[in-house]
């Protein structure tokens, strides 16, 4: 496939400052299909100074301005969306109409968001005998996971844009062309040179470069709660701002009154989507006890059908973690009622689409991430119950709850400790803003909330 064999930085491909590579493999036949190359802390300082000598030209730029660039943007990416729908499916393996539809298609609908925010925002307001300026944070350090490449990039990016920041990226290293596709289409749509750069590398290096560098004022991260705590820790040590979207363990919570099939179906759908590999997947199925052995069979024929739909893991290290989840719960005595550990393809890192039912709320694969197409359903005995189970986890990214009624299911949702609830399976709304409670994350990302963490006030008194 093609690739850049340099960064973008300063509005142009620069060659990088070491020689290392990185090698880009096609998860469903495991076949190398590019290289990149491995920034260094040399390629960070060189991004970081780009962005920091464009920053007082964007900062200053009327919104209006900005938000126009921003719909340029947007409209390559339209352009560009068979392109991108076909790289994402090689570096991340999804099938090709979800990539369409998903990975391509919410990165519009997210650009499009910002490109009207840009316009509309209040970025001067009166407060008594003040006027409060909400003015650009600064450089923004942007560190990004695989599962949705162009979805985070976009998540952070349109938003820093549109808030007058300047931007270095560091996407993930298994998804880097999609990340070098965005560079494009942002030199595409003329954004003024040095206000977006990207630098391709590894998380302990680059990755880890970028979140120390003292020309950086805000890191925004998305990624595992492991490496969230330790960008946390440095950023709260140099007193920078910071955004962390980590990990889930969501709950699907299926009250009595519930369209059980419904909840079901929608909820299998929901995991199996992007192979689970899903921050926000709903991978704890909670059903009451009288609707359970119901659920159960519904489950695993809905998982079934999956079968031949799903697509490969993105690498070996997560096709080995998730099938060794599969076999811990099997260890620690969950029943297995669709899928199993078993390689269902003699090629790719595929995962059979695995329901384990007779789980337990304590058990490994009720508390820990597996972000592969595992679901468990645990039983529960009264609403109190369904509710110390759906809060028992670190986690508070997502959830679901679904009743006969919507009031039934809000009450319900209004105790959950966690960031985003689908009501009776209420749409995707990619002006809500999105970030968890507890130990799934620090700030907000999408729609204006997700505009002003890119924001600091500065108030002015008469
Ligand atoms: P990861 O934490 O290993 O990597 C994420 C990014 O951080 C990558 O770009 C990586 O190169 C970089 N990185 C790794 N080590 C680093 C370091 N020491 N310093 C700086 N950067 C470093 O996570 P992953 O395996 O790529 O992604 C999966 C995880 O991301 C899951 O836990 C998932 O739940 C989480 N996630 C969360 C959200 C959300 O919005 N809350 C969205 C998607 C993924």
């Amino acid at each position: 496939m093609k690739a850049h064999d340099g960064m973008y930085i300063g509005g142009e491909w620069r060659a990088a400052a070491g020689t290392d590579l990185i090698a880009v493999v096609d998860p469903a036949d495991e076949q190398v299909i590019a290289h990149v190359p491995a920034g260094t802390a040399e390629d960070v300082d060189a991004a970081v100074s780009a962005a920091r000598e464009a920053l007082p030209a964007w900062a200053a730029t009327p919104p209006a301005e900005r938000a126009a660039k921003i719909a340029a943007l947007r409209d390559v990416l339209v352009a560009r969306k068979d392109e991108i729908a076909e790289t994402v499916t090689a570096e991340l393996g999804a099938p090709l109409p979800f990539s369409q539809k998903v990975h391509a298609g919410v990165p519009i609908l997210v650009a499009g968001s910002y490109a009207e925010l840009a316009a509309s925002y209040a970025f001067e307001e009166k407060v008594g005998n003040s006027t409060v300026y909400a003015e650009p944070v600064g450089v923004v350090g942007a560190i990004t996971p695989w599962n949705y490449p162009l979805h985070q990039i976009v998540a952070k990016v349109a938003p820093a844009l549109a808030a007058g920041c300047t931007v270095v990226l560091k996407p993930a290293e298994d998804t880097p062309l999609t990340a070098q596709l965005f560079a494009e289409a942002v030199h595409e749509a003329a954004i003024p040179a040095g206000v977006f750069n990207l630098v391709t590398g590894l998380g302990p290096v680059a990755g880890q470069a970028l979140a120390e560098h003292g020309g950086v004022d805000l890191v925004s991260f998305t990624g595992s709660t492991a490496v969230g705590k330790q960008i946390g820790a440095t950023a709260g040590a140099a007193v920078k701002r910071v955004a962390l979207e980590l990990g889930g363990k969501s709950a699907n919570v299926i009250l009595p009154s519930a369209d059980l099939a419904k909840a079901v179906g929608v909820g299998i759908a929901n995991v199996m989507g992007n192979s689970g590999q899903t921050c926000s997947a709903w991978t704890r199925m909670l059903v009451h006890t009288s609707r359970y052995d119901e659920a159960v069979a519904l489950a695993a024929e809905a998982a079934a059908t999956y079968g031949d739909r799903i697509g490969p893991l993105v690498n070996a290290k997560q096709h080995a973690r998730v099938r060794g989840y599969i076999e811990k719960g099997v260890a620690e005595g969950a029943r297995l009622v669709a899928g199993g550990p078993e390689a269902p393809r003699e090629q790719g890192y595929f995962v059979s689409p695995t329901v384990f039912a007779d789980v337990t709320p304590e058990m490994t694969i009720a508390q820990e991430e597996i972000f592969g197409p595992v679901v468990s359903i645990i039983r529960y005995e009264d609403e109190d119950d369904a509710l110390r189970i759906a809060n028992g986890t670190v986690y508070g990214l997502a959830g679901a709850v679904w009743a006969g009624d919507d009031a039934e299911a809000v009450a319900f949702a209004r105790r959950m400790d966690t960031g985003q609830v689908d009501i009776n399976g209420g749409r995707f709304n990619p002006l809500a803003p999105f970030g968890g409670y507890k130990q799934s994350g620090v700030g907000r990302e999408l729609g204006s909330h997700g505009l002003a963490e890119y924001l600091q006030t500065k108030s002015l008194q008469f």
